[in-house]
């Protein structure tokens, strides 16, 4: 990062002026370059990143911390995620698909590389040295078979259920207990894990529930290390930690614990250049639809992203209802009308200072407008609105190696 960069959302000098602390606040550096050619730019602290991991690591240490980097590290982009952890000390990662954790083994030609959707091909799990997750029989049965050809116990994670009821073993039952065993008896299992359908909502009864029935079941396999605990798992205590931690959400900043603030920080901030600023007259509507109508004269703003860039439809605003928020100077202002495909549109006129103009920036997610508040709002997570970013905003990474 050069000192020439440009920040969004500060807009005319008139703001700019206004000290640079209150500028921080308004939305990433964007270098210059970037900003004269891009309209969208979504920036990635890799700084963040490595700091939020070491912040958890120390968090439940001794436990170990992972990482988890499905979904292209949560659509951040694995290939500049990864080797920040690495940097920052992880050498144990979670993945979805056999592809990520190929992708996975080249970032990270050292790590312990988990995936979660168990064994598909079995030759290239065991060519690329990869640790399948196994939750079905079937699975087992599979990885069991893969060890005898290749005449040694190979490592593998068994995922047991403990009331999720997605993926996992059921080993509740003496009957369910015994099948399991009789089929690894080849299988080197290194991690017996579960996962929590609750763990966000801290009173909620079934972290107590899940947990106790991890105790009583980690046990299938005696001497394998066990983990529990995602992002907001590991907040409930250190109980929930056993010997890994796997959080992925809060690495990128998340923050959907509901008992008190995990200790990370913002890490993706998503802003877009304004495009163009309209008075809309009194009974004139805005957008498809015509959905919206301005009571008073409005000062309408276009903004170059829409939802095929991950801005939600259900952002959208008719008249008299309330959809999602953008922020402009710092000041947030509501999205009006229709989300479109490339464009959206915000009433930027309580905006104080000078007339808003084209060519200032929008905060879409960041500081203040945070990626929670925009999953709340469309009526989803924020897991999702960080996943559904799309490649069509121009990528700035920060403090990568
Ligand atoms: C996705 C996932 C995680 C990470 O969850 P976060 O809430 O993002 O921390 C951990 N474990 C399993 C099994 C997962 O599927």
């Amino acid at each position: 990062m050069t000192g020439r960069s440009h920040r969004p959302a500060s807009g005319g000098d008139a703001v700019r002026s206004a000290g640079a602390d209150d500028n921080a606040a308004h939305g990433p550096d964007i270098p210059l370059d970037v900003a004269e050619r891009a309209l969208g730019v979504v920036t990635v602290d890799l700084a963040a990143v490595a700091r939020n991991w070491r912040s958890l690591a120390g968090l439940v240490a001794p436990a170990e911390c992972a990482g988890v980097v499905k979904a292209d590290a949560y659509g951040l982009g694995a290939s500049r995620v990864i080797p920040a952890l690495m940097e920052a000390g992880c050498r144990t990662f979670f993945v979805a698909t056999l592809d990520e954790a190929l992708h996975c083994r080249r970032c990270a030609p050292q790590a312990i590389v988990h995936v979660l959707d168990g064994v598909t091909v079995a030759d290239a799990l065991i060519a690329h040295d990869l640790v399948p997750v196994l939750s079905t029989a079937a699975d087992i049965d599979a990885w069991a078979t893969a060890c005898a050809r290749s005449g040694r116990p190979l490592r593998a994670a068994l995922h047991i259920d403990t009331g999720l009821n997605r993926l996992g073993l059921d080993v509740a039952t003496p009957e369910g207990r015994r099948a399991v065993r009789d089929r690894l008896a080849s299988v080197e299992v290194t991690l017996v894990m579960s996962h929590l359908a609750c763990a966000d909502e801290p009173d909620h009864p079934m972290n107590a529930e899940q947990l106790q029935r991890f105790v009583a079941r980690r046990g299938i396999v005696p001497g394998a290390r066990a983990s529990l605990a995602a992002s907001d798992g590991l907040m409930l205590g250190a109980a929930y930690h056993f010997d890994l931690v796997r959080p992925g959400y809060a690495l990128y900043g998340g923050q959907a614990f509901g008992g008190g603030r995990t200790p990370v920080e913002t890490v993706v901030e998503v802003a877009a250049k304004i495009l163009q600023v309209r008075t809309v007259p009194i009974g004139e509507s805005v957008g498809y639809g015509a959905s919206w109508t301005a009571s008073t004269p409005r000062r309408v703003a276009t903004l170059p992203a829409g939802y095929a860039d991950g801005v939600f439809r259900h952002l959208s605003a008719a008249s008299g209802q309330v959809g999602g928020v953008v922020a402009v100077r710092g000041r947030r202002c509501p999205i009006v009308g229709r989300v479109s495909m490339d464009l959206t549109t915000v009433d930027v006129t309580d905006v104080p200072g000078s007339p808003v103009e084209a060519g200032e920036w929008a905060e879409l997610i960041g500081r203040s407008v945070t990626i929670e508040e925009v999953g709340r709002r469309a009526g989803t997570i924020g897991y999702e609105v960080l996943t559904r970013l799309s490649r069509r905003f121009h990528r700035v990474y920060r403090g990568g190696a």
